[in-house]
């Protein structure tokens, strides 16, 4: 687990446990759903469950939902407070987008939090010419 998420860990007030370290050192190889975390850190279901949500509610881990499929657990690896993730549905590759790459407009908003796209990246675009 990179030195960097667990200075992130501590200034959200979370420690840096075993299932934490387990379950980002999973994630930053790529997003997961519940049941390839299981299989991945070897935790319990419940342990696994509980830190998500944790993670979830510090920014360090967010979920995204796939139609017909389970949802995918995606590490946000920008430690800037107010950015967007772009999600690519192809490679299941999370982004961390700069902040204000996406706007929304006035009259509609002033302010903005945790936006999600959900798209095909550049890098799978290419793939396609080949
Ligand atoms: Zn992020
Ligand atoms: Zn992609």
């Amino acid at each position: 687990m990179k030195p960097k998420l667990r200075k992130r860990l501590q200034s959200e007030g979370l420690r840096c446990t075993h299932p934490r370290r387990c379950i980002l050192s999973a994630l930053e190889h790529g997003p997961k759903t519940h049941a390839e975390l299981l299989k991945e850190t070897q935790l319990d279901r419940v342990t696994v469950y509980r830190n998500l949500i944790a993670l979830q509610r510090a920014g360090i881990v967010y979920r995204v939902y796939l139609p017909g499929h389970d949802p995918v657990y995606v590490l946000c690896e920008a430690e800037v407070p107010t950015h967007a993730h772009f999600f690519c549905q192809k490679c299941r590759k999370g982004i961390c987008l700069p902040p204000d790459t996406v706007h929304v407009a006035a009259p509609w908003a002033t302010y903005t939090e945790r936006i999600f796209l959900l798209g095909e990246c550049m890098g799978c675009r290419q793939d396609i010419g080949n």
